[in-house]
């Protein structure tokens, strides 16, 4: 067969530890024998990063901004312990931040379902998306501890120096603490925006929920700016698509989460989603098993998994012991990409090909060829655990008969 030709690279950043490991074996396992892959390379492992004062974080958002499409391995954050282990010159800042904050971007995570593997509420047969809104609220909040005897106010000065107070509360009896919350037209809109295009994209409905009717100003403008958003720019196109926008509060959300079958994308805010989204990952099995794409407002797409490097695995492969560390999520942030790719130039065959990737991972699972993670909780009675490169070889053998 002949590779399958690409036009435009996608921004490739590699990553740490066993996330490394596994990046380098899938591209030369199931990707270049198949794809006449371009890429434009750039290494986020912590090496590198702090080598070029962590410039490379922000070249390879920029070259995301100029190309649409990137896939990233996992990275490290710096903590104390990564500050000696590789001798930093400084606590770089998290890579994924970086990234988000130069693309403006929603992050949207969606769990892969297999057979054998069951989510811990059994009506959930279709994944359901979480879309968190990354910006403000508890996240960015200022906050006092207010002795007894005192007075809290908030008070609003606007560019022409009117002055607009309203008393929080008076600590009379008691002392407290207050906390100052704040978030803005143009991120709730971009955020608004990106969560119906990624919708129209899927084929899938948007349920977003605010807790407006005790936060009338406050979660009520959320509530108001995606109604509005909805209206004028996507309803028909909803329709056309015979896909649904539907709010409601966030305690009815939640019952009726849990009811559901899912299949449609969960739109929080920041702290919803913070919480929501370890729920449902949880629910639907492993962490392995969570695809996330970060998604701007104009269009732009960054895949990758939801998990770490897998930092306990890759101790022991450094020892030289046999692994078996679950590829899936980082070889779907893959197939996501250049399935992208190959929509964005009209290139069929990439597209089909990402496709049948994931299909041959899928049909490996469920035919009983796991990682040790998943051979944990899968209810197969043919399963058999294998080890890192064993399993992709396994998907190999399967993508293989299909091409
Ligand atoms: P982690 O790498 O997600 O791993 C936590 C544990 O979950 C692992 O020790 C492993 O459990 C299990 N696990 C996760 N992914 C797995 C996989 N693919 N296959 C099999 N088991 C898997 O989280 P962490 O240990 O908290 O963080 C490690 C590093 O990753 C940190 O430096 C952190 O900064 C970084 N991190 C990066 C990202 C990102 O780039 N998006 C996200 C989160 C964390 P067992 O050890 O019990 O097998
Ligand atoms: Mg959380």
């Amino acid at each position: 067969m002949a590779k399958i030709q690409m036009k435009t690279p996608l921004v490739e950043m590699d990553g740490d530890e066993m996330t490394r490991i596994i990046w380098k074996e899938i591209k030369d396992i199931l990707i270049t024998p198949y794809v006449d892959l371009k890429t434009e390379y750039y290494d986020l492992g912590l090496v590198h990063r702090n080598e070029t004062n962590d410039q490379v974080t922000v070249d390879s958002a920029n070259a995301t901004k100029k190309y649409g499409v990137a896939v990233k391995c996992a990275t490290i954050t710096p903590n104390a312990a990564r500050m000696t282990e590789y001798d930093l010159k400084e606590m770089w800042k998290s890579p994924n931040g970086t990234i988000r904050a130069i693309l403006d971007g929603t992050v949207f995570r969606t769990p892969i379902l297999v057979k054998g593997i069951t989510p811990y509420i059994p009506t959930w047969t279709k994944p359901i998306t979480i879309a968190r809104h990354a910006y403000g609220d508890v996240y960015k909040n200022v906050e006092l501890k207010c002795p007894e005897g005192a007075k809290a106010e908030l008070v609003l000065t606007d560019k022409d120096g009117n002055v607009t107070k309203e008393t929080i509360h008076e600590f009379n009896g008691s002392a407290g603490i207050i906390q100052g919350l704040h978030n803005r037209e143009d991120s709730i809109s971009s955020f608004a925006r990106a969560c119906f295009n990624y919708a129209l994209d899927m084929k899938q409905d948007v349920w977003f929920a605010t807790k407006d009717t005790i936060s009338k100003k406050y979660d009520h403008t959320f509530k108001d700016i995606f109604q509005e958003i909805f209206d004028n720019e996507y309803k028909e196109r909803f329709d056309a698509a015979g896909i649904e926008y539907f709010y409601t509060l966030i305690d009815d959300a939640v019952a009726r989460v849990i009811r559901s079958q899912g299949g449609y994308i969960w739109a929080c805010k920041n702290y919803d989603g913070d919480v929501m989204s370890d729920m449902v990952a949880t629910a639907y099995g492993s962490l392995a098993m969570m695809t996330s794409v970060l998604v701007s407002p104009d269009g732009v797409y960054e895949y990758e998994a939801a998990h770490g490097t897998v930092q306990r695995h890759y101790y022991k492969h450094l020892k030289g012991e046999e692994t078996s560390t679950n590829s899936v999520a980082t070889l779907f942030a893959w197939t996501g990409a250049l399935r992208k790719r190959g929509e964005l130039d009209g290139i069929s065959e990439l597209a089909d090909f990402a496709d049948k990737l994931e299909k041959a991972t899928i049909s490996t699972i469920e035919e009983g060829v796991m990682t040790g993670d998943l051979y944990l909780m899968s209810t197969l009675e043919n399963k058999r655990k294998v080890n890192t490169e064993e399993f992709l070889r396994e998907i190999d053998k399967r993508l293989a008969a299909m091409l």
